[in-house]
């Protein structure tokens, strides 16, 4: 089977390590149930940011944000080599800028992501992401954004959606709350 994984909020808790980091650069101590408390992707309003001075600070933080010691959720690196273990091929698919494109495949593979070179596509757009889905013929798939997946919702493709406080309204995805549950859901799918 075909496996492809989103990165950041599915297999990596990038936001909840980016609201760390903003706390201290910001030196602003919000607690951090104001993070768990948003209904959208942006994590700058607790800090009362505007969305233009949020997306700066996103912009110019982004090195930390992706290179520093960002936790991996529980499960998720056992689940993947597990799966490539099965037999299964495994593709990444991120919308993370091009220029960040090889620096975060070797910084996966350094946490002992199983890569392959061919199997790793990042710099599109989160709406361009279906193109190569569909491509790769994958039968599963696992974002964390509606806005991602909505776009596949007539493919053949399998879709989980990883649980995230602003996702909870989006219900045409099959929801994975945790990455220890995913090898006992698959044995309840197609
Ligand atoms: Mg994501």
């Amino acid at each position: 089977m075909n496996f492809g994984f989103d990165i950041d909020d599915t297999l990596l808790n990038l936001r909840e390590h980016a609201f760390n980091l903003y706390r201290e650069k910001l030196n602003k101590h919000v607690p951090i149930k104001e993070f768990y408390r948003l209904t959208r992707v942006e994590i700058h309003e607790p800090f009362g940011l505007t969305d233009k001075e949020g997306k700066e600070l996103w912009r110019s933080s982004l090195e930390s944000i992706y290179y520093t010691d960002c936790p991996i959720f529980p499960g998720a690196l056992e689940t993947v080599k597990w799966l490539k273990r099965e037999g299964h091929d495994i593709y990444y698919i991120t919308a993370r800028p091009s220029q960040h494109g090889e620096r975060t495949k070797k910084w996966l593979s350094e946490r002992d992501f199983p890569i392959d070179d061919g199997n790793f596509y990042y710099g599109m757009k989160d709406h361009e992401k279906i193109t190569i889905i569909n491509e790769l013929n994958l039968d599963y798939y696992v974002d964390d954004k509606p806005t991602v997946l909505k776009t596949l919702l007539d493919s053949d493709t399998t879709l989980l959606l990883k649980d995230q406080s602003y996702n909870r309204n989006f219900t045409e995805a099959i929801r994975l709350y945790d990455w220890y549950e995913l090898k006992e859901l698959l044995d309840t799918l197609p």
